[in-house]
């Protein structure tokens, strides 16, 4: 392979751009992991986490990909045969549910066109059928990272309330996490699932549940075999900062840094409020080409990715191979039933106008160059968008601070 001079530009919804910061902290030797210091990194980093969820239960930190996490939400809380409710937003909601059936659950399967986002009115109406109380869960993806489209979690939750049903909430935060507001405690949510390779900055390689009381609750009566996933053990050792089996002790260390980064130098309500920009600039710029966003629903726009359709007739693999091989940018492929149909463009995590610009005009040129029917003028409109845009109420919630 010949080498590329300058940075890659890894513009997919996850993993992202890791900050240099980050990668120097876990660049050091790896500690005693039931040491004096360690204790101390692991009250930090679920500390800290506990401050990300928006939340003063517990978190948990798993050495997994976002999957493990999956699995952990699903199994400590239910029992063999139990019927979940869940929201069929795209290919993530869709393989949590095959998950959920491979477990020997009776996951039920809110059709949806992969264009929207879960719809609360639907789910209120299932669960007021549900007169005899038989659906355990709810499970939602936050930001559907297939479609671009991010579901209304409080809404969710109020149409649970409306229906007076028990059924625990999940929430699959792992592309919103850290980019988009997530708030566990308020949106009384009783289990979410992050990982760390997406907003957090970090590279693959942890993920995480934030519980509620009734998660915990669940939790005791739960009968589905685990052990690897279970909370029980997990938890005892946390308390003092420590974890039952060997934790990723040099990704706690970027953790750390990453945790720095969000909440005490940039703040989280900023770093919401960067992505909201970054993703209305990118839209205008899609407006402007001519091309069609995946997700209909302007309240559901997601601000950490955007998915493009492709113009009938053209191929989203050979537009990004062609992206890939002349600028060195990686955009996100077409997933399930949209692949090669659509390309999404991640903007999430250390990111920056700049590396948008550069990111769209990649894309432009690309569209160009692979001979997609567009009109020129993206780049302007994002540009001219960042130059006048939202800098203002920005500054206003910084100095407020
Ligand atoms: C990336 C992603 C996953 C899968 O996470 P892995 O770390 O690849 O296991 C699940 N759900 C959503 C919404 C995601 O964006």
């Amino acid at each position: 392979m010949s080498h590329h001079a300058g940075r890659h530009f890894l513009q997919i919804p996850g993993p992202t751009n890791v900050p240099e910061r980050v990668l120097r902290a876990i660049d050091r030797a790896t500690i005693d992991h039931r040491g004096p210091e360690f204790g101390l990194l692991g009250r930090e980093v679920l500390e800290g986490m506990q401050a990300v969820f928006k939340t003063r239960s517990a978190v948990v930190i798993f050495p997994a990909s976002g999957t493990g996490a999956w699995e952990a939400a699903l199994v400590n809380t239910l029992d063999a045969g139990d019927r979940v409710l869940m929201a069929e937003t795209g290919q993530f909601a869709t393989l949590w549910k095959n998950m959920a059936t491979r477990l020997g659950l009776q996951p039920e399967f809110i059709p949806g066109d992969w264009r929207h986002g879960a719809d609360p009115a639907a789910i209120e109406a299932r669960l007021q059928r549900d007169d005899k109380h038989t659906i355990r869960a709810v499970c939602v993806v936050h930001n559907e990272t297939s479609t671009g489209a991010t579901s209304r979690i409080a809404e969710v939750r109020a149409a649970i309330d409306r229906a007076r049903h028990p059924a625990l909430l999940m929430v699959d935060t792992i592309s919103s996490l850290g980019s988009i507001d997530y708030r566990h405690d308020e949106w009384r949510v009783d289990v979410a699932i992050g990982g760390s390779q997406k907003g957090l900055m970090m590279p693959p390689g942890l993920s995480f549940n934030a519980l509620s009381d009734r998660a915990l609750a669940a939790a005791k009566q739960s009968s589905m075999p685990r052990s690897y996933w279970s909370w029980e053990e997990m938890l005892v050792a946390n308390k003092t900062g420590y974890f039952p089996y060997t934790p990723a002790t040099n990704l706690l260390y970027g953790l750390r840094e990453a945790l720095q980064m969000l909440l005490a130098e940039e703040r989280l309500e900023n770093v919401f409020l960067r992505h909201q920009r970054h993703g209305e600039a990118t839209r205008r710029a899609v407006r402007a080409w001519g091309l069609e966003l995946q997700c209909v629903e302007p309240a559901e726009y997601s601000n950490s990715l955007t998915a493009v359709q492709m113009p009938a007739g053209h191929s989203e693999v050979a537009f990004r191979k062609v992206v890939l091989e002349r600028y060195d940018l990686s955009l996100g492929s077409g997933l399930g039933k949209l692949a090669d149909k659509v390309f999404r463009i991640g903007h999430l995590g250390d990111f920056n106008d700049l590396t948008l610009l550069g990111t769209l005009a990649g894309v432009e040129m690309g569209l160009a160059l692979a001979g997609v029917p567009h009109q020129a003028g993206g780049v302007t409109a994002a540009m001219n968008f960042l130059a006048t845009g939202t800098n203002e109420a920005t500054r206003t919630i910084r100095t407020a601070a």
